[in-house]
Formats: C-alpha cells, structure tokens, sequence
C-alpha cells in the first residue's frame, strides 16, 4: 500500500496525530482520510490509543482520496507516577508479537475502566459499562478500546456533569476522586515494541507532562527519535522549548493535531489539519524506522 518510502517525494502539509472510533476518536479512520484530504493535505497518520484496529481501513481510504496514510499507534506508558504517551510511525501491524503487546496493554485498560466505574460508583455516580457502551452508539469492535472520554460521555448523559471537560476536571483527570492508575509499560518498553515492529518512536505531546526535567532523562536514557514538538495544547513557549530539545538531542521534529472529533459539538485538541508539518518529516520518520 501506500506506505513503502513513497514520501520521499512528497511535498505538503500533513497531520502526524488522529483518532478514530477504534479508540476514543468520535469518526470511522476512513473519515478522518477523507477529511484530511479535503483540508488539502499531504498526509495524515492515524495513531488510536493502544490499537492500531482502524489502520487497514485508513489505509483503503488512503488509495480511495490519493492521500498517504502513515499508519500510527500511541501507547500510554508510566514514568515516575507520570502517564507519558508514545506515539510509534510506520510499524508493521501484522507484526504478531507487537499485536499482542497491544492486546496485553488494552487488557490493562478494561480492568482499569471497571475500577474507575466502581471508583464512580462509590462516589454515587451509577454508570455501568453497558451504559458507556450504550452512549458510544454502537457495539465495541475487536481490538477497539475504551477510554476515559467514553467514561466522560456517559457521565454526560446521565445528568451528572454537564460536559466532558467538567467530567475529567471533577472526576477523571489524575488527582481526582475517580482517577486510576495502573501498573503500564515504561516509555522505554514502548520505544522498544514499536523499533521490534519496524517503527519509529516519538513522545507525544511534551507538554502536557509539566515536567522537562523528565523527559530529557527519557531522551537521554531511552533514545526516541523524535518528540512532538507541534500540538494543539502547546503554545508557542512550548513549541520554542521543544524545538530547542530536538535540536539538542537531534530529534526529528513531528507534529500534528490529536484529533479526536466532536463530543456534544465541541472538538477537543485540535481540528485535524489544524496542527500539521511539513511532509518532510514523513521521509525522516521512515528513515529512522528500525528494519526488521
Ligand atoms: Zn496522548
Ligand atoms: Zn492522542
């Protein structure tokens, strides 16, 4: 498919950072395909949470519009009680082992969902799986998985907060009386899983972890070669600092919108397309991959 160093020559925009209903997006990774190309861009990488279920489809879709699909996955890892995401490009996803690595990490997040709903409950908030599942609107399908805004979503709809963003604020964000943590892959593993499965690793969204000082340590300890300097949470103080990271350590320089759709008609991150590189990086990200 159109995936195979093609992107050498490309020239244009593109969104290295989307979701889709086979994680917590709210659209088919068909949608967000045919989205990004009618936003006119080069390339868009679909990258779900845990899973890459929804890459095939992209990847058609990606045939259909004439747009490159770099097919994408972000692992949620643990660091020193701080939940780092990875974001891995061009893996193989048949690459059996790397499946079932994603099997075990999707397991762990069901039995984390179950706690945080029990968590609720005790709280007196009564939400069961059966009502998320209910609000998502259709049946989960094989290796899709659940997240914390489906648990938000549901919530909702029962009347017990008034948005998604009040949900994570009073209930599911770390800290808060719902939250659970649980016991994850370090970002180094995930870094080695995602160079096993022929891919390349990136950490996602710096930012958001409120602590520099770790991640240099990741860097220098753990090698990823690149970090997400671009995103729709970062402002230009961050996009300043971690360009000067990358250029420190020499990483390759991604970026993209973290997509996830609209919830009750207000989209959270970004637009896609509204955070992009140039297709540029695609080459660099191709090139580090690890060949099996
Ligand atoms: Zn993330
Ligand atoms: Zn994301």
């Amino acid at each position: 498919m159109n995936t195979t160093g093609k992107e050498v020559s490309l020239t244009g925009r593109c969104d290295l950072h989307t979701h889709s209903l086979s994680s917590d997006g709210m659209q088919p990774s068909s949608e967000n395909v045919r989205i990004a190309s009618e936003k006119g861009l080069a390339a868009v990488a679909l990258t779900d949470h845990d899973t890459v279920a929804g890459v095939e489809e992209a990847l058609i879709a990606g045939e259909k519009y004439g747009i490159t699909v770099v097919p994408g996955v972000e692992i949620s890892t643990r660091l020193e009680g701080k939940e780092i995401h990875v974001l891995g490009y061009y893996i193989d996803i048949r690459d059996r082992e790397f499946l079932t690595r994603l099997e075990t990490l999707r397991r762990t997040r069901e039995e984390r969902n179950i706690r945080i709903l029990e968590r609720l409950n005790d709280l007196e908030l009564v939400v069961s799986m059966e009502d998320v599942v209910r609000v998502m609107g259709r049946p989960l399908e094989k290796d899709e998985t659940i997240g914390r805004p489906h648990i938000a979503d549901a919530l909702v709809d029962k009347g017990y907060v008034s948005s998604m963003r009040e949900a994570f604020d009073l209930y599911l964000a770390e800290g808060k009386p719902g939250f659970v943590s649980v016991p994850r892959v370090t970002p180094e593993d995930a870094f080695a899983w995602i160079r096993a499965a022929g891919g390349t690793p990136v950490i996602a969204h710096p930012g958001l972890y409120g602590n520099d000082d770790l991640i240099r340590k990741l860097i220098e300890h753990g090698h990823p070669a690149g970090i997400e300097v671009y995103h729709s949470d970062h402002g230009p103080e961050e996009e300043k600092r971690y360009l000067a990271m990358a250029e420190q350590y020499n990483l390759i320089v991604t970026g993209g919108s973290d997509f996830h759709g609209a919830r009750q008609g207000v989209v959270f991150h970004g637009d896609l397309g509204s955070v992009t590189v140039e297709a540029s990086v695609l080459s660099e990200l191709y090139q580090a991959r690890s060949v099996k």
